[in-house]
């Protein structure tokens, strides 16, 4: 079985070279917070399943073609006979590492997921469902999808984590909070941005202390908070732990917060404790961000310490 069960939209990605106005060669491949967090596990060595749909198109198979390329088991993902089409996101460099992202995904056969595509994925013996505040936003079958999978999760004692992933775009913070409030009794790990936080508070005006409390208080065993550039935390009912992050001349800085999920619950998974489990987050965030693409740098398990070397060093 699986170690890991994730599912959500992925959606062929073009790349722009520059402004997208202005033309030119796009480069094509493709994009998904939880696929892009199954990439992650699977090249750190893990066995993960993603499920989802895509359209009965040459996008479709692209994504299909790409996870299974990577590793990932995709005996699960459906294919949409109903005419819908695989999501499209397209990507421009604007300024340094601020990029501009445009998403053509309302109607896509990765929105009308729903439970009867995931709940057969989740078989026994997996450990760890990872699921994301992306989906729910995508249309009601997809938020029943993530209410359902994370219930059965419960049930068979599967390790429930949930990433917050705001998207402005899909839903304001009010139907975001209506929609994840109700999943934290059924969370066990839960990632979020220090601006996410609010968003799964029934008061948000909470300082931090006070947010990581209710969130603890609701039943959720492990708070992760995420800070960009200064690292990450982590707190349980035992206490904090701190970690910097790993200092790297930044490049693209989208795919950071996978690359981090993906070392978290690869850490997870091997047992290690909060610290290293954060230092192995921060690391493959490390590698997402000194590269370019959501999840093409990210590193296998033997990459993982390239990170100790000194710069410029030649690896023959
Ligand atoms: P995204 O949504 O763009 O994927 P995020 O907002 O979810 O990212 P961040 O807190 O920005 O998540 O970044 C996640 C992790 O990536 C951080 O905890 C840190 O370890 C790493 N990281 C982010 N920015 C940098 C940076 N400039 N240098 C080094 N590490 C970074």
């Amino acid at each position: 079985p699986p170690e890991v069960v994730t599912f959500g939209e992925t959606m062929a990605a073009l790349r722009a070279q520059g402004a997208l106005r202005l033309g030119g060669s796009l480069g094509l491949s493709v994009a998904g917070a939880e696929s892009n967090v199954a990439i992650g596990l699977a090249r750190l060595g893990h066995r993960v399943r993603w499920a989802g749909r895509v359209g009965a198109d040459e996008l479709g198979a692209l994504v299909l073609r790409t996870l299974r390329a990577e590793g990932v088991d995709t005996a699960h993902a459906v294919t949409d006979d109903t005419g819908r089409p695989t999501g499209l996101l397209l990507t421009e460099p604007r300024l340094g590492t601020l990029t501009r992202v445009s998403y053509y995904r309302a109607g896509s056969a990765g929105s009308a997921v729903r439970p009867a595509d995931v709940l057969p994925a989740l078989a026994a013996g997996t450990r760890v469902l990872h699921l994301t505040g992306i989906t729910p936003a995508l249309g009601p079958s997809a938020a029943e999808a993530v209410s359902a999978a994370a219930t059965a999760a419960r049930e068979a004692g599967v390790t429930v984590c949930l990433d917050v992933n705001h998207r402005s775009r899909l839903w304001t913070a009010d139907r975001a909070r209506a929609a994840l409030r109700p999943l934290l009794a059924r969370t066990d790990l839960l990632v979020a941005s220090e601006d996410e936080l609010p968003l799964v508070l029934e008061h948000p005006g909470a300082d931090e202390t006070d947010a990581v409390h209710e969130i603890l208080a609701a039943g959720v065993g492990e708070v992760v908070v995420k800070r960009g550039a200064r690292g990450a935390s982590v707190f349980t009912a035992d206490g904090v732990t701190d970690r910097a992050a790993r200092e790297v001349d930044a490049v693209d800085l989208v795919g950071a917060g996978d690359a981090f999920v993906a070392g978290y619950l690869s850490g997870l998974l091997t047992g290690a404790d909060t610290g290293a489990r954060l230092h192995r987050a921060v690391t493959t965030a490390a590698f997402a961000v000194a590269t370019r693409g959501d999840w093409e740098g990210l590193p296998t398990r033997d990459e993982l310490g390239l990170f100790d070397q000194p710069d410029g060093t030649t690896i023959r």
